[in-house]
């Protein structure tokens, strides 16, 4: 019997995965799957990177570990790096997405001294309470949200005027919806949030869990939508696999907040900021956003004209494949063939967000599996 509390942590695959290496993973029976999930979008640089293995297992010698109450070398390295990787001022490390997010919620409030967030339709943005709270999906999962939130269409500019006022702190969005299915905003619109929020005096908190950090081949997604966030969060791929994230913000924003206002024990480990600052330095030293950018250009070639998908977007390597039936049995059919996908809210999606490194033969590949699992004729209403 197992005693972990499985029905909490969602959904569970067959396999029981147990080594993995670059885009490869293996499970208990020996058996090999090309990852084209990357683990809820996280490994862009590879599985066992022996660069990161290196820097992880060195710091775990030299100094496992100090919290932030006193300063460690890595800890300030790894902030400049990111820092300089994604043209933001400041850096407050944390443990995960959701937790990035509480403190981008909570910064945001104090900087401004209001309390209303504008958050978006069908974004995610963590499981904890105040995260959740601006999650559209689970928001009245565990009621009542903390906090007033108001939520808008995605990338309707109308509606999020109509909603910001004096009493808004924020407004946190994805600039690509992730869980959603890898959704672009239309153009012009990220860039129209921001001007429209420091209009009334309210900040604007990009959510790059998932689009951040070189996934769409660029070091923000903001920056290919021409904006800097007041507030950006990073987490999934930032420490290649590490459980590490960040709140990013502004040199203004950061001057708001004073000692003590918040706080993490873990926060800043020198193992996390170890990993961190290996991950940089593989994505740069090995091109890595260039070749997510190939990745995307790839699946389009070789899945764009499958019969039964209907559409391909997104950017790097991170794509919505949308068929024209429901994806999940798809995603299980492909993953009995050896291939690992993820899926989205969006039952039609197949969302990929494979490492950078995937090679060209692992997306044929998925590519001739897709059309295996497509030639069967859709069975209506199958989820
Ligand atoms: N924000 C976004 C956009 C996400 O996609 C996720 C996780 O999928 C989170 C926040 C939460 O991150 P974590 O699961 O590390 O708490």
């Amino acid at each position: 019997m197992s005693h972990l509390l499985d029905n909490l942590g969602g959904a569970k695959w067959e396999p029981t995965f147990i080594s993995g290496e670059g885009a490869l993973v293996w499970d208990v029976g020996g058996r090999t799957y090309w990852d084209f999930y990357g683990g809820h979008a996280v490994t862009l640089i590879g599985l066992g990177h022996p660069r990161w293995v290196h820097a992880i297992t060195e710091q775990a010698a030299e100094l496992s570990f100090f919290t932030a109450v006193g300063d460690v070398p890595v800890r300030g390295r790894a902030a400049t790096k990111l820092c300089d990787f994604t043209g933001m001022d400041r850096c407050f490390f944390v443990n995960s997405g959701a937790e990035a997010n509480e403190a981008a919620l909570k910064v945001a409030r104090k900087a401004t001294g209001r309390g209303t967030i504008v958050a978006m339709e069908n974004g995610f943005h963590g499981r904890t309470m105040g995260a959740l709270g601006a999650t559209w999906k689970y928001r009245n999962q565990h009621a009542p949200a903390h906090g007033e939130v108001r939520f808008v269409p995605f990338g309707d500019l109308e509606a999020v005027r109509a909603a910001l006022d004096a009493t808004v702190a924020a407004v946190i969005t994805e600039p690509v919806q992730g869980m959603a299915g890898v959704v672009m905003p239309p153009d012009g619109w990220l860039e129209g949030v921001v001007h429209a929020a420091h209009e009334v005096g309210a900040l604007v908190i990009a959510d790059e869990v998932q689009s951040g950090i070189g996934r769409m081949g660029a070091p923000l997604a903001s920056h290919l939508f021409g904006i800097t966030p007041d507030i950006a969060t990073v987490g999934k791929g930032v420490g290649g696999g590490f459980p590490v994230a960040a709140m990013l913000c502004t040199d203004a924003v950061a001057a708001t907040v004073l000692p003590g206002e918040h706080g993490t024990t873990f926060g800043g480990a020198p193992m996390a900021c170890a990993a961190v600052e290996a991950t940089l330095d593989i994505l740069v030293d090995q091109d890595l956003l260039v070749k997510a950018d190939s990745v995307f250009a790839e699946v389009e070639a070789q899945l764009g004209s499958v019969p039964g998908v209907v559409d391909v977007r997104g950017a790097g390597a991170w794509v919505a494949v949308v068929l024209d039936r429901p994806a999940g049995p798809v995603a299980a059919g492909l993953r009995r063939a050896g291939i690992l996908v993820g899926t989205s809210t969006d039952p039609a999606v197949l969302r990929l967000a494979p490492p950078a490194v995937v090679p060209v033969v692992a997306i044929r590949m998925l590519a001739d599996a897709l059309a295996y699992e497509l030639a069967a004729p859709a069975i209506e209403g199958a989820a």
